[in-house]
């Protein structure tokens, strides 16, 4: 649709009523001048509630239970009551009662299994945007918009991978149309869930955590939107995490590919995935702070003509390297290592680097320490036969390590940067564990001891000119 601006509000910028006022007043801004829709996440700290609630419930942990409900009710009434006039509080407070108690039946029948099964986890977690999605539709009605809350169940379709879904783009495209276009027509402003779906036949299902800006994406590429803005809580992808880095910078334009990669390297702005959909039909995205936005946050492009060098570092420190090495010569050791990664990717354990030398075919690969055990057991029973017989020696875990990557596009074909990282990370006395660089020459990523992560990050980010100071010094 022309001039179409997808808007994505994530839960800090929807986390009180305050907050929602405020993403009202931004949407409905631009809503005067062009046609939008919105897609809101869950108020902050909402869904982990419900997923721990769930946890409870196939614990069997009754007072667990009871006490988040309790804190999801207070959340959203208090929300309620401090953003809507007080004639329509009674029937808003109704709504948010209904919704809770769709929860609460879900979860009575987890307590009574004693099991969560994935397709009821990813229809109950779906109620912490049906909540927010209805507060901030009603309050925008409440000032005179027209608005209707959307379930992005009725409208974003994804295979049956419950909890980590992926978009069914033709599907999608077709229902958003129908479901959202005459809604545009009629001057009605759309807000809908973000993170959720559903499977084509109509089972529910959600994208991942953080995927509200996945579906702020699919929902820009279904309706070949103008414009995607992200509004978070911080002024925009930044040349590194700033509680590590006094200096960071934040960058005014990225790549597609620039920004994926520092979202899969620990950048916490913007989920991985969010830029996929998007490539055909190159359409723009900002990524905007609602806290300040009059700042003009990072405007992500397919491509960029002039290219600098490195555009920023990032950092992963909950990570462990998982080695793996055959005592054996009889062992092909090409053989283990498709092996390995065949069972962890089955495991559903995402692989952040791997890295194998040829002498002796040891490899390693660093995952999130929260995927370790799972890594690990998966690991063990896939290569049991290996292990008992001592064709492989144990396998070897170490946490003490950290991720650090430098990213940018312009690093292609640039001899001597990795020997400049090597010698700012080593010049700081850290000790370099692992190496890896794609073959795009995109990121160089590198493995260091967990307590140099830091250091490094810094004495990086200063030796590839990145940083306010430098900038400042270029003017
Ligand atoms: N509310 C979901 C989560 O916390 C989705 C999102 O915020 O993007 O993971
Ligand atoms: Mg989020």
């Amino acid at each position: 649709m022309k001039d179409l601006l997808v808007m994505k509000f994530g839960g800090t910028s929807v986390g009180s009523a305050e907050r929602m006022r405020i993403a009202a007043r931004l949407a409905a801004e631009e809503a005067a001048k062009r046609p939008v829709v919105v897609v809101v996440s869950a108020m902050s700290k909402i869904t982990d509630i419900l997923l721990a609630t769930m946890r409870h419930a196939e614990a069997g942990d009754r007072a667990g239970i009871e006490a988040n409900l309790t804190a999801l009710r207070a959340r959203h009434d208090e929300a309620c009551r401090e953003l809507l006039p007080e004639a329509r509080q009674p029937a808003v407070l109704a709504k948010i009662a209904r919704l809770i108690d769709d929860f609460e039946r879900i979860v009575n029948g987890m307590a009574m299994l004693g099991e969560r099964p994935p397709r009821s986890i990813d229809e109950a977690v779906a109620v912490g945007e049906r909540l927010s999605v209805m507060l901030v539709a009603e309050h925008l009605n409440a000032e005179g918009v027209r608005a209707a809350a959307v379930n992005a169940q009725d409208v974003v379709v994804t295979d049956a991978v419950f909890g980590n879904a992926s978009p069914l783009m033709e599907p999608t495209r077709e229902k958003a149309r129908a479901h959202l276009l005459p809604l545009l027509g009629q001057g009605v402003l759309p807000v809908i869930t973000g993170f959720n779906g559903a499977t084509a036949d109509g089972r529910p299902t959600t994208l991942g955590r953080g995927g509200s800006d996945f579906s702020a994406s699919i929902l820009a590429a279904a309706l070949d939107a103008s414009e995607l803005w992200i509004w978070t809580d911080v002024d925009g992808i930044m040349s590194a995490d700033p509680r590590l880095v006094p200096d960071a910078d934040v960058l005014a334009e990225v790549t597609y590919a620039e920004a994926a990669e520092l979202a899969y390297n620990g950048a916490k702005v913007l989920h991985p995935k969010t830029l996929a959909p998007l490539a055909e039909k190159k359409i723009p995205v900002w990524s905007k702070n609602s806290f300040a936005p009059e700042k003009p946050g990072t405007r992500i492009v397919p491509a960029i003509a002039v290219q600098n060098g490195t555009r920023a570092v990032t950092s992963m420190g909950n990570v462990a390297m998982v080695s793996l090495e055959p005592a054996s010569p009889e062992l092909n050791g090409v053989q283990v290592m498709a092996r390995a990664l065949d069972a962890v990717a089955r495991a559903d354990v995402e692989v952040l680097l791997f890295s194998s030398s040829s002498y002796r075919q040891n490899f390693c690969f660093l995952v999130r320490q929260e995927e370790l055990e799972r890594s690990v057991r998966a690991l063990e029973s896939a290569l049991a036969l290996e292990l008992a017989h001592k064709y492989l020696y144990p396998i070897a875990v170490d946490r003490d390590v950290g991720l650090l990557a430098a990213v940018g596009e312009g690093m292609q074909g640039k001899p001597g940067l990795a020997g400049r990282i090597f010698t700012a990370i080593s010049r700081v006395n850290v000790n370099i564990i692992a190496i890896a660089q794609g073959s795009s020459e995109l990121t160089i990523a590198v493995v260091v001891r967990r307590d140099g992560l830091e250091k490094a990050v810094r004495a990086v980010h200063a030796e590839c000119g990145l940083g306010r100071a430098h900038a400042a010094a270029q003017h």
